[in-house]
């Protein structure tokens, strides 16, 4: 290039020259090297033209202008990057027709959205999934078309570790876990699977737990009954069958606590979440859930500390509440030894209201901290025929937590004794009433 620059430099140098020569033909030098000049300057615009209007408009030709000397190099480099991004262009857009036809091909709706969740792009699934129609719904917000308010706190909250189930908002047979990431500029890339196959089958479980418990309940409450009345006549039996009869009654009355919590467990689970605007005194009902927990704990003279904090109500359903925290309560009689301290603590701050229920007792081998909550999970299995416990006790409090919008922190050491905390939002809480004078 610096090569051809001063060539071209020399032509024109040699222009101008010829032109000051045949001026002096004409006894006119300076005119002739003027008339050089303004035609030089004049082919100069008129190829600064060409190159005006093709820059312009390339699209409509492909073909940069030809020319010569300076000019037809500057059109010809500007051809040859024209022609590179024009490569580029269609290697991109095959790339990108690529991935749009790989997405158009799963199962699952794909659909990008903007920050504010206008939506951008989505594929066949989507549509069927959801019922968005790519005619109108370009660029319509995403809460719009699906109308369900835990989508849209979903959307807003950025925390998208989990995912949100929902039925369809156009097809409400089929059931879609959403499951949102963040990508780009704040932009949200929405996957929903359906997952109705799996709902159903999960459904069909706790139906069949469910009428399972049910239709057991009634021929256990007439065997119980009849065990009991022979219990309380052991006298009138013979001696051989008093020890069979008193153990045929309290395995019955275990597989009645069994079964109760059972039912329990599967009413809670299949309750869809509380927004109830009932409101619960948890003061009130931790004073009756002890006052049934020192009845519980008897000569064992376990010690009770309870610091409620009055201000807040919280709103949920109480007998669900009540099944949660007369579990935690009654676990810590149960796996405290006689004399030892039960604490509990319900207060709240910035965060929202925290239950803690905590004893001086045996405490638990922290392996199985992340276990516990699992059905008939039992950090010490031969303990619990001693304990009389159903092992569902844990299961059952996870699940009114998560129905409340709650969380279970478990903190516990080997013969430290252990602490259960509930955690509820502070969405959660309601103004106790002021009194009304009478
Ligand atoms: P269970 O009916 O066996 O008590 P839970 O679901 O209530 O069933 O508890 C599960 C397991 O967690 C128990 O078997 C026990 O090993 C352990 N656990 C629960 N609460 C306590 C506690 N306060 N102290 C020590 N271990 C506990």
């Amino acid at each position: 290039m610096q090569h051809n620059w001063s060539k071209y430099v020399r032509w024109i140098i040699v222009f101008l020259i010829a032109c000051t020569v045949i001026g002096l033909v004409f006894d006119e030098p300076l005119y002739g090297l003027t008339a050089g000049l303004l035609a030089y300057l004049w082919w100069t615009l008129a190829q600064a033209k060409r190159l005006y209007h093709w820059l312009g408009n390339p699209g409509g030709n492909d073909e940069a202008p030809q020319s010569i000397g300076l000019w037809g190099d500057i059109f010809d480099g500007l051809h040859k990057l024209h022609q590179t991004h024009l490569r580029t262009q269609d290697k991109l857009r095959a790339q990108i027709n690529r991935v749009q036809e790989s997405t158009n091909a799963m199962r699952d709706g794909v659909i990008m959205t903007d920050s504010r969740g206008a939506m951008e792009w989505w594929n066949g699934s989507a549509e069927h999934l959801l019922g968005f129609r790519r005619s109108s719904d370009q660029g319509q917000f995403i809460h719009n078309l699906i109308r369900n308010p835990a989508f849209k706190a979903y959307f807003d909250s950025r925390d998208y570790r989990e995912p949100l189930e929902l039925n369809s908002p156009a097809r409400p047979h089929i059931r879609l876990q959403i499951q949102i990431s963040l990508f780009g500029d704040d932009d949200r890339l929405i996957v929903a699977k359906d997952v109705t196959r799996l709902y159903q089958l999960e459904q069909m479980r706790r139906d069949f737990v469910g009428n399972v418990s049910h239709e057991m309940r009634t021929p256990l409450t007439v065997i119980s009954g009849y065990l009991e009345t022979l219990v309380d006549n052991a006298d009138d039996l013979p001696p051989k069958w008093r020890r069979a009869i008193t153990t045929m009654a309290q395995q019955s009355s275990r597989m009645e606590a069994l079964i109760t919590d059972l039912i329990l467990l599967s009413k809670i689970e299949t309750g869809e979440q509380t927004i109830s605007d009932a409101v619960t005194d948890v003061g009130a009902l931790i004073n009756q859930i002890c006052h049934d927990a020192r009845a519980l704990s008897g000569e064992q003279g376990h010690e009770f500390r309870i610091s409620i904090a009055e201000r807040h109500l919280l709103r949920g359903d109480e007998s669900q509440l009540r099944s949660a925290f007369s579990n935690l309560i009654f676990n810590a009689v149960k796996y405290t030894p006689a004399g030892g301290q039960i604490t509990i603590t319900w207060n709240t701050d910035r965060e929202g209201a925290h239950l803690s229920v905590k004893d001086t007792g045996i405490g638990i081998d922290p392996v199985h901290i992340p276990r516990l909550t699992e059905r008939f999970y039992r950090a010490d299995p031969s303990r619990h025929k001693e304990t009389g416990g159903t092992g569902l006790g844990l299961a059952i409090v996870k699940h009114v937590l998560l129905n409340h919008d709650g969380r279970l922190e478990i903190r516990s050491r080997i013969g430290d004794g252990s602490e259960f905390i509930c955690h509820f939002p502070r969405e959660r809480l309601a103004e106790r009433l002021p009194e009304t004078a009478t």
